[in-house]
């Protein structure tokens, strides 16, 4: 007798088909369970003798259903090749627990496949077709909801973020005894639009003001806008393109209706990678403006002696993290280091690094994801011993989400050490021209 379905399982199943693209189809295709990237996945390294952490086997998960409902090989030869469906929600459940909690998307084990599957991306597709069925971590819906209602991550009002920005004009004015010295709002037809990461706004304003101060000493003519300021994107981590390209999309529309030339975005790796890699595909915008990091704006800056910049006034040890979506998925290794090596005197290269780096472990949203927290501190010791071995003061590194799980996992192992990003360190090496004498 055919086994009957729950209503959530066959929605799962019929998204499955719509969503398997032919990029997916050669990565789901291709493993020849080699396992060397078993020992690539932080998960791994912390839980020994766990195989339901090694990449091949959460990938797995996915392929079952693929090759039973996508690929025929499923249909002909169903027992041969490891096809399995899904019937109930609580299969659904169990299949959370894989693609929510034990991954972070961070593609470490991507990288270094010999076959080139790429677990991570139909990690996400998986994450997408649970979450069209309501099936999600109770923090990824309450993010979901207050980016697509509220318009930003963290649900900030307009008035509280327009307070803010007022707020740090004003401490800025002060600081440098200098009126001159303005964050523009909704100004037209500017060089630079900057965007930035709603946690700026809510716990940790002053990069908003460190970043302004270094806009004004530069002499840009730049603004932020009073609506589509938030540069992150939920959709990279709840899976859902199109909710990830209506977000893209007004970030997008704030930059052409203030005819921006280029739109600079605060340094957030998921944010970078969505608004700047994934976003024109998942909206299927035509971009007719530049995007950059803020981290190759101060670089520029500098290099072009459009600020003047003195590293002795950062002398304790600093190590740089790569933020997985920055780093390995968006190329960002070098210019971070070369602003680093212009704003501090002692900087020194945790090991492994770049694109072989380990996760912050707080990637892929798992910092709004409550229930796994023991697990995923327990992966951080991967992280920990790394940081600890560089016998740095300071981490740094360009990315919201990880300053967070840094902030988390060095609480949680004791480390005697600070979280800090680029603009911070940018910041207080920046040396402000003299005022003419009045
Ligand atoms: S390295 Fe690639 S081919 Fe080998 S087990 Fe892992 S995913 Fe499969
Ligand atoms: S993407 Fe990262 S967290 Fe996920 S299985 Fe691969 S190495 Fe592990």
């Amino acid at each position: 007798m055919a086994k009957t379905r729950s209503y959530k399982a066959q929605k799962v199943i019929e998204g499955l088909r719509r969503k398997v693209t032919r990029q997916m189809m050669l990565s789901l295709s291709a493993c020849v369970h080699c396992g060397l990237c078993t020992d690539q996945c932080h998960y791994v390294l912390t839980n020994p003798g766990d195989p339901t952490y090694a990449p091949a086997y959460k990938a797995d998960r996915i392929r079952k259903l693929f090759k039973a409902h996508v690929d025929w090989t499923g249909r002909v030869f169903p027992w041969w090749v490891g096809a399995r469906s899904l019937y109930t929600d609580q299969e659904l459940e169990e299949l959370k627990d894989v693609v929510f909690g034990k991954c972070t998307n961070c593609r470490r084990c991507s990288f270094n496949c010999p076959m080139g599957v790429d677990l991570a991306t139909f990690n996400r597709m998986a994450r997408g077709l649970l979450v069209s069925v309501g099936i999600m971590p109770e923090g990824v819906a309450l993010v979901t909801k207050d980016q697509w209602e509220v318009g930003n991550q963290m649900g900030v009002l307009q008035e509280e973020y327009l307070e803010t920005l007022a707020w740090m004009e004003e401490e800025l004015q002060s600081e440098y005894n200098d009126p001159s010295i303005k964050i523009p709002i909704d100004k037209m037809d500017c060089e630079i639009v900057y965007t930035i990461n709603p946690r700026e706004v809510k716990y940790d304003p002053r990069t908003i003001a460190e970043a302004a101060a270094i806009f004004h000493f530069a002499g840009e003519n730049w603004t932020m806008p009073s609506l589509g300021w938030d540069m992150t994107n939920f959709g990279l981590f709840n899976g859902d393109d199109e909710f990830g390209g209506a977000v893209a999309r007004r970030v997008y529309d704030a930059v052409e209706e203030l005819r921006g030339k280029k739109l600079v975005m605060s340094e957030c790796g998921h944010g970078y990678r969505s608004t700047r890699c994934e976003g024109p595909n998942w909206s299927r915008s035509d971009i007719h403006f530049e995007m950059e990091s803020s981290v190759i704006t101060m670089l520029r800056y500098i290099q072009q002696g459009r600020i003047k910049v003195d590293k002795t006034r950062n002398t304790q040890a600093v190590t740089f993290h790569d933020s997985c979506n920055n780093a390995r998925s968006c190329g960002l290794f070098e210019e971070p280091r070369e602003l680093l090596n212009l704003v501090c005197t002692d900087f020194r290269e945790m090991y492994p690094n770049r694109a072989e780096n380990y996760c912050c472990t707080g990637g892929g949203g798992a910092m709004s994801m409550a229930e796994y927290t023991p697990q995923r501190l327990r992966s951080a010791k991967v992280k920990a011993e790394q940081l600890k071995a560089t016998g740095a003061k300071i981490v740094v590194t360009s990315c919201h989400n990880c300053v967070d799980g840094l902030f988390d996992l060095i609480r949680h192992y004791k480390l005697d050490m600070q979280v800090k990003q680029l603009v911070n360190l940018v910041a207080s090496a920046l040396v402000a021209p003299e005022k003419p004498p009045s």
